[in-house]
């Protein structure tokens, strides 16, 4: 039997409309707009892609964006003084820097030094740790999404065994947080797990956030459980492939992420949702 293919690109098309909405309110009620920055420093092919699609989505949703860019060889003081101006800046109510920096920046001292209350990536360490202690925060926006996509689908998780496989602070940590406030029994897997096969088998939720391409078999899935592929590897062939083995997957799943068209637009969806949010906390609202 063939899983339910969970359509990220049409539950996040729903969000977008909900959010131009809501923005268009802003404006007329309260004569707010929402900004977002985006920093880009270098060249990088995939980040100029991810750029320009929130620049995109933000522009269809009536969100204000900036674009600011610097050449890769950028010094670490050039890329904190331009995150210095947007702290101050009334009109910027989010800031996004695009990983990765170039090797001269240190990322983990660019991320801290921005305004937690424009940390709409839910990077910085105080919304970790506010996310940590159960507390509202800015939340990472993939794993953010990924508990929409499942919300949306009415799958109720408590009790339910989630087995995550990838342990950074951008994906699977905040995951295994928002999944355990959902009551799951969670399971956090990573490269020294042993018997990595065993612990999939026995999740009712597999998020696999793993960056190595169909690592995920479909031996390792237990028949009916709900699949999240989080992972984009470009193959040689240039198609994009997730971290599961699709192909293999769909046959023993219940639900199960493609990819592209999964987890991806769901991220850029939850992007407007923190700059929207972040806009109206400034404002008090
Ligand atoms: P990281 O490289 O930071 O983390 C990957 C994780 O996978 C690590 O915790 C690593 O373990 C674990 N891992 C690596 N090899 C194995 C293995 N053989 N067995 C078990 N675990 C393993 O990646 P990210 O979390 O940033 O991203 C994960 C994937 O998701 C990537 O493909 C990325 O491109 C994609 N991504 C997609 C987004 C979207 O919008 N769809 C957004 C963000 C990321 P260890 O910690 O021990 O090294």
């Amino acid at each position: 039997m063939s899983a339910q293919i969970i359509d990220g690109k049409t539950i996040a098309k729903e969000l977008r409309a909900e959010l131009k909405t809501e923005v268009e309110g802003l404006k007329e009620e309260h004569g707010i707009t929402p900004g977002l920055a985006v920093v880009l420093v270098g060249e990088d092919a995939a980040s100029q892609v991810y750029v320009r699609n929130k620049h995109r989505a933000c522009k269809r949703a009536g969100i204000a964006t900036r674009d600011l860019r610097l050449e890769a060889d950028a010094t670490h003081e050039e890329v904190m003084n331009v995150v210095r101006e947007l702290n101050a800046d009334p009109d910027i109510h989010g800031i996004l820097v695009q990983l990765p920096l170039p090797d001269q920046v240190d990322e983990e001292e660019i991320l801290n030094a921005i305004d937690p209350n424009k940390d709409v990536d839910g990077f910085h360490p105080v919304n970790m740790g506010l996310l940590l202690a159960g507390q509202p925060s800015f939340v990472a926006c993939t794993p953010k999404g990924v508990m929409h996509m499942i919300d949306t689908l009415g799958i109720d998780l408590t009790g339910k065994e989630a087995v995550i496989v990838g342990r950074s602070n951008i994906v699977g940590k905040p995951q295994a947080l928002l999944l355990l406030y959902k009551h799951c029994t969670v399971t956090i897997c990573h490269s020294r797990t042993k018997d990595l096969a065993e612990h999939c088998r026995n999740a009712d939720v597999l998020v696999a956030a793993v960056g190595r391409a169909k690592m995920i078999t479909g031996d390792m899935i237990k028949p009916g459980a709900t699949v999240i592929d989080v992972g984009i590897n470009r193959t040689e062939d240039g198609s994009l492939v997730g971290g599961v083995d699709f192909a293999a997957a769909v046959e023993v799943a219940g639900e199960i992420t493609p990819v592209p068209g999964g987890v991806g637009p769901m991220t850029i969806a939850m992007l407007l949702r923190n700059t929207v949010d972040a806009a109206r906390a400034s404002a008090g609202l």
